[in-house]
């Protein structure tokens, strides 16, 4: 049987020990007689689940003692309304959020905020079809920001924050806020210099459903009037994520995932794979004229890699051939077009292996 492997930007691909052992506790979990599934989230099993799931995220990333980890829902689409109804309230109203749009994630972000505050747009990428970040000393932030957002990877575009950037100074001490979808637990971040970082499970961590966020406790408690109880941070925090009944099944699973990265020797250890995954992907491309990716070199995103054929008519052979060989869900989002290989922690270093070598031998049949 070809072994598969699967390029999803999301929900993606998630590693197979990890679906193993949820299969083999479907229905029994640890002797309990339940399926997780059916468990109260306030019996002792599921705390159980949830306890391990959060200390284990916090050892990975080494969040700090004054950060809360919160397990919400609704997403990042979600928690783009929800930021700005938990943060504003920081500040006199009307207040002003600093966004920078580097991307079709940021410009969505974006686009939610303005329903709640001024937006300033401190800088911009698009004029240059995202195909880099705005470089830090042309933000142009506001002295009283409530906070500053940025998106730390791109999932459509295919770029990445290769840097913190330090936003405190030039807004009077704003928060940083980042949107880590498609890169929490890529690599090895430095929580303390964020305010709040979020984001929605079905790219690195696990089923979609669930949303991360990692908030200082500074943070926490200035809601606005209107926000509701279900996503005021403060309501969550205090009730240890069981304000409402949480995606018990999606935590679960995220749990697993999270031993199941602690066991491959944590982030800094899947940093330096993911680092070799993208340096064979990005190799491929450039070292041929028949592909090519756009994005500027110091901005690729290591986690989604979006690139073209010579003609945009072998797509659909490309992707056939893909399939044939096992190579799935490589088409391009459609406001892009081409292909993009989505290549998280999960994804294997022979499934990368295994497309570059599909992607020579189709440059061979089609390069005359
Ligand atoms: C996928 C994605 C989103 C959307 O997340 P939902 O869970 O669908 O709300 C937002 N931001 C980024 C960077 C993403 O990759």
């Amino acid at each position: 049987m070809t072994t598969i492997y699967n390029f999803s930007a999301g929900p993606a691909v998630l590693p197979k020990e990890v679906l193993q052992q949820a299969a083999a506790e479907m229905l029994d979990w640890h002797g309990s007689g339940m399926s997780v599934m059916e468990m109260s989230h306030r019996g002792k099993e599921f705390m159980s689940i949830i306890e391990a799931a959060e200390r284990d995220l916090r050892d990975l990333l080494a969040v700090p003692d004054n950060y809360r980890i919160l397990f919400m829902q609704g997403g990042a689409i979600a928690e783009n309304a929800i930021i700005p109804m938990n943060l504003l309230g920081r500040k006199p109203q009307p207040a002003t959020a600093d966004y920078i749009n580097s991307g079709s994630w940021s410009a969505k972000s974006i686009k939610e905020a303005k329903k709640y505050c001024n937006v300033n747009v401190a800088a911009s990428s698009e004029a240059s079809h995202f195909s880099a970040l705005p470089a830090r000393d042309v933000w142009r932030l506001s002295e009283h920001a409530a906070y500053v957002h940025i998106c730390s990877n791109e999932t459509i575009d295919g770029v990445e924050y290769q840097f913190v950037p330090d936003v405190a100074a030039a807004t009077g001490d704003a928060p940083l806020v980042a949107d880590m979808s498609s890169n929490i637990l890529s690599r090895v971040i430095d929580v303390s210099k964020y305010g709040v970082i979020y984001g929605g499970a079905q790219k690195n961590i696990g089923p979609a459903g669930l949303t991360i966020v990692i908030v200082r406790e500074d943070l926490i408690g200035h809601a606005l009037p209107f926000c509701p109880s279900a996503f005021d941070w403060r309501l969550v925090a205090d009730n240890h994520s069981m304000y409402n009944t949480p995606p018990t099944y999606a935590i679960y699973i995220a749990g697993l995932v999270f031993q199941w990265l602690k066991r491959q020797g944590g982030v800094a250890a899947i940093e330096q794979r993911n680092i070799a995954k993208a340096k064979l992907l990005y190799g491929a491309l450039d070292g041929s004229s028949f592909y090519s990716n756009k994005i500027a070199r110091d901005c690729r995103s290591r986690m989604n890699i979006p690139f073209s054929l010579r003609e945009d008519a072998l797509n659909a052979a490309f992707l056939a051939g893909a399939q044939e060989c096992g190579l799935l869900q490589l088409k391009g989002h459609k406001s892009v077009g081409g292909m993009r290989a989505s290549i998280y922690n999960a994804m294997p270093i022979e499934g990368v292996q295994a497309l570059v070598a599909y992607m020579k031998q189709f440059e061979s049949q089609h390069s005359q």
